[in-house]
């Protein structure tokens, strides 16, 4: 997020072709599967039973003994196992190990029918596609939906949160918006130039 010369300066280079989103492809989520208390009931009774279909690609998805995913597709057939991770207060989470890089993942994305990871399959975020303005605006919104979430707001601390994560938080929400004027300030500079001293004012 901070080198943003270097950032820009990639994507403005000739030849430069945007990646492709996460979400336009189809995702499969190991929480979602896994760490459902309902899921794991019909799982544990139905292993040989069909998890996912998707008719175009003729592909097919079953739980195997050992919890890793098989899947047949009109392509072939791989396996994506899975890794258990104990939680610190009991229970345990569920990742993936994406099929290419093997690294533990939460996520897979569809291509053509192979499940990869965000990295393997080259995509990006949807956030990753913003101006730098909007994209830090799109942040500091973030830091207010972190404290809403938790049953608070900027100006009132959430219960059970210590102050010091509140303060560290709306800092961060201070600093976003100080950055983001500035970027904002920066891409009206680029876009209209010299003009643009008309629209910032003198102060700039
Ligand atoms: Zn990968």
């Amino acid at each position: 997020m901070t080198h943003w010369g270097w950032y820009w300066g990639v994507k403005r280079q000739e030849g430069y072709k945007a990646k492709q989103l996460c979400s336009w492809f189809e995702v499969i989520d190991s929480f979602d599967i896994f760490n459902t208390r309902l899921m794991t009931s019909f799982l544990t009774y139905s292993t040989t039973r069909t998890l996912l279909e998707i008719p175009g690609l003729d592909l097919k998805m079953t739980l195997q003994e050992d919890n890793s995913l098989y899947v047949v597709y009109s392509g072939g057939n791989y396996n994506i196992p899975t890794e258990r991770k104990a939680c610190n207060f009991g229970g345990f989470y569920t990742f993936f190990h994406c099929p290419d890089c093997s690294k533990r993942m939460r996520k897979l994305y569809c291509l053509n029918g192979r499940y990869l990871c965000r990295k393997c399959a080259n995509l990006s975020y949807k956030t990753q596609r913003l101006y730098p303005s909007r994209r830090l605006y799109h942040m500091q919104l973030q830091t207010e939906a972190t404290l809403k979430a938790k049953g608070g707001s900027l100006y009132e601390k959430p219960p059970r949160m210590h102050r010091s994560t509140f303060q560290r938080i709306k800092r961060k929400h201070i600093d976003y918006e100080i950055k983001g004027e500035d970027a904002s300030n920066r891409e009206l500079r680029e876009w209209y130039g010299s003009r643009a001293n008309f629209l910032l004012g003198d102060n700039f």
